[in-house]
């Protein structure tokens, strides 16, 4: 399918953000968008790059009452010679269509996905960052737009891509987290739609990161829906913990994302003979794990990061640090090799790495 490219007017052009530093995230959207449409009987149609700018929908879509909303969060990386780079953008692709089945929604031909991304990074090329860090995020999304009440599976979907600068996670270094484990809520249950990136699971998020928030935590420990023992999830990262020499993390059980970032530290790890085992570490373990000192080093994973040191845990009314509060050197290790993975300055033996220009 041939995607039509209608260029925003000259005099419509965004001004740039002058200032790398203060890109910070998800705030800066670039000038154009691709939008497709799916219409049941005739499949999809009418793929366009044009001008960014607001959707108009009937106050009856779907996708507005029923939550049949999902989404992708990849980026786009300029190395210092100027290439620029995707890091494993058919694993998004293939991750968006398993939650489009999920959700009965449509799935999506993989290469109109890839050729639109491509495209709309290329088209954006010039607001891909420099500084270290730094890139292009990019945010596929896709919602119903039936308009019709009652509960049912749309017969009509819009997906669009939008991408937009965002700024180095660390610009002052690692930081380590401390995180709040939630034992009154939870995130999502086996056979629910954990595993998918539905709108639905981040709402439902939302109360229990407050009350870690407002006790000064940046990010809620999620544990299992029934026991309430087991750990699922760090905020919307995995989660991965190094007990002696054996990095643990919880096993795709159906309630976890199956994150890109989680799968390349466990390929990463094994290739330089670290022993990981997918499975979930219990609340027992870690505080136990922390007391006598076997509990080496947490960290979260995921694109916005890569990984991010846990360095206390608030668990039951107290606190309990780990490796002293300190970044684990296995988490830097990890940390500092995708890294250069992604922008292209050390070899790629997994082929991770997809060059979009020279
Ligand atoms: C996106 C996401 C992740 C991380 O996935 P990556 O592919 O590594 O970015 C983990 N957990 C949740 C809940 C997520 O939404």
């Amino acid at each position: 399918m041939d995607i039509q490219i209608i260029r925003c007017a000259p005099d419509r052009l965004k001004a740039k953000p002058a200032d790398e530093s203060k890109l910070g995230f998800g705030k800066i959207f670039t000038d154009h968008m691709f939008t497709v449409h799916y219409t049941e009987g005739r499949g999809w149609h009418d793929p366009v790059i044009g001008p960014y700018g607001p959707i108009t929908l009937d106050p009856t879509a779907m996708s507005l009452h029923y939550g049949q909303e999902i989404f992708e969060g990849l980026k786009a990386y300029r190395g210092k010679d100027g290439s620029i780079y995707l890091f494993r953008p058919m694993e998004n692709i293939k991750r968006m269509n398993a939650s489009a089945e999920r959700l009965c929604m449509a799935t999506i031909d993989p290469e109109l996905f890839m050729d639109a991304m491509k495209k709309l990074v290329l088209l954006e090329r010039d607001w891909i960052p420099r500084g270290e860090g730094t890139s292009l995020y990019i945010r596929p999304t896709m919602i119903a737009t039936e308009s019709a009440l009652g509960v049912h599976p749309s017969s009509q979907y819009l997906f669009f891509i939008i991408v937009g600068p965002v700024g180095a996670y660390y610009p002052e270094g690692f930081s380590p987290t401390k995180i709040y484990v939630c034992e009154d809520y939870v995130r999502a249950v086996r056979g629910g739609v954990g595993n998918c990136k539905n709108a639905g699971n981040y709402a439902a998020s939302l109360y229990a990161s407050q009350k870690a928030k407002a006790m000064g935590y940046t990010q809620v420990l999620w544990l299992d829906a029934i026991e309430r023992q087991y750990v699922e999830e760090v905020g919307t990262s995995n989660a991965f913990f190094l007990f002696g020499d054996e990095l643990f993390t919880p096993p795709l059980s159906g309630s976890i994302l199956p994150g890109i970032t989680r799968d390349s530290v466990i390929q990463l790890a094994r290739s330089w003979g670290v022993k990981v085992t997918e499975r979930a570490p219990s609340m027992t373990e870690i505080i136990s794990g922390i007391a006598d000192g076997k509990l080496k080093e947490a960290f979260a994973s995921g694109t916005a990061a890569i990984v991010s040191p846990i360095g206390q845990i608030y668990y039951q009314g107290k606190e309990h640090v780990i490796n002293g509060g300190k970044t684990g050197t296995l988490t830097e290790r990890l940390y500092n090799e995708i890294l250069q993975i992604q922008y292209g300055d050390k070899p790629d033996p997994f082929g991770w790495r997809m060059k979009i220009s020279d």
